[in-house]
């Protein structure tokens, strides 16, 4: 390959296409619903309320983007079924999932969790219209992301070569918020421009239709600069520039980016942390309720509710961002948490 090389985002999509597509994921990593089915039964069980408060619309669309196995959905379906069969009878389910393989495995989990047909679609724009709920997790991160470095005064752009970065003058996003401090010399800038044009798009249908959405991921949420790029194999950091296709890539996502793209007129909420998410849909409730009807499990039923929700696990680094659009009071797990009210803002990474 002859100039600088590939541009990082386009050999980051590249690479996770022909990884999600030939790979399983969740051997190299392990993802909150594959943790334990509470965290799909919370969700489950935070989208009944959020219809409820949408005012039980009929039909409304559940969506789901990056379902990975399908196992939020399916835990959700089990939830929903048995405990707000209201709810479960007016959705239409809709998964948004680029990899066929991964379709084919989201189709057998849901076989049996949920009686309802599941749509498949590439992209968020191609759910049918009307009220949504929608939840991601782990979605955002496998976006392409861009990389710039400061050099002088200026900025560079990183590109991929034979293995290894190379920079090259490029088109910097001015006015980056980042920006407003002087940023040292080999400072590290990133952006994802796929991940705003998907909020900016699911905001436009929220404010259009009603509905809301449950962002959760690992990120930070004020501006920040640093490398965030980062490969998993069997559990493990690897080379994201080694193999494309056989590691899954990821990067912190910006929450704060990500709030100023979502359009006017959208309520945004938080970001919270995922640990302070999980306890005010009840995690502990949960936990204890399968935990006596499953004593033989029960320390490993209350390690699971540990490993999501303890800040020195995913409890902090894991956040959740909420938003809606004609929703009756607060968004349940983000009782007085709209950002702009002064509180809805978290701690910096
Ligand atoms: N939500 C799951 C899986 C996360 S892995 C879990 O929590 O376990 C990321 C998921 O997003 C995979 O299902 C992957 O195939 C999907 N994905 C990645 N890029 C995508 C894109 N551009 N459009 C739709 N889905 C995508």
């Amino acid at each position: 390959m002859s100039g600088p090389g590939e541009r990082l985002d386009h050999f980051m999509a590249r690479a996770n296409a022909a990884y999600y597509a030939g790979c399983d994921p969740f051997v190299d990593f392990i993802t909150a619903p594959e943790i334990s089915q509470m965290f799909g039964e919370l969700l489950g069980a935070w989208v009944a309320v959020v219809w409820d408060r949408l005012g039980r619309p009929d039909p409304f669309m559940l969506v789901e983007a990056g379902p990975g196995r399908g196992t939020l959905m399916a835990d959700a379906q089990r939830l929903l079924r048995r405990v707000a069969p209201a709810c479960h009878k007016a959705m239409r389910l809709h998964m948004i999932e680029t990899s066929p393989r991964l379709r084919g495995v989201q189709a057998h989990a849901l076989r049996d969790a949920t009686a309802v047909p599941v749509c498949w679609h590439g992209d968020l724009r191609d759910v049918p219209d009307g009220p949504m709920v929608l939840l991601a997790n782990e979605f955002l991160d496998a976006l392409p992301i861009r990389q710039f470095v400061r050099r002088g005064q200026g900025w560079v752009e990183r590109f991929v070569r034979d293995g290894a970065f190379m920079h090259a003058a490029s088109d910097f996003p001015a006015g980056h918020p980042a920006c407003v401090r002087p940023v040292p010399e080999g400072d590290v800038l990133e952006t994802c421009q796929p991940a705003l044009d998907f909020v900016h798009a699911l905001g436009t249908r929220l404010l259009r239709w009603s509905g809301a959405a449950a962002l959760i991921d690992y990120g930070y949420d004020a501006p920040a600069w640093g490398d965030s790029l980062q490969a998993l194999r069997d559990g493990r950091p690897t080379d994201p520039l080694q193999g494309p296709g056989s590691a899954d890539l990821t990067a912190h996502v910006d929450f704060r980016a990500i709030a100023d793209h979502v359009p006017r007129g959208v309520d945004v909420w938080g970001s919270v942390t995922q640990g302070d998410f999980l306890a005010a849909l009840g995690l502990a409730a949960r936990t204890e309720q399968l935990a006596r009807a499953a004593p033989a499990q029960a320390d490993e039923i209350r390690a699971a509710a540990m490993r999501l929700a303890a800040p020195d696990r995913m409890g902090q680094l894991f956040r959740v961002m909420g938003l809606s659009s004609g929703l009756a009071g607060d968004l349940p797990g983000f009782v007085g948490r709209r950002a702009g009210d002064g509180t809805g803002r978290g701690e910096t990474r």
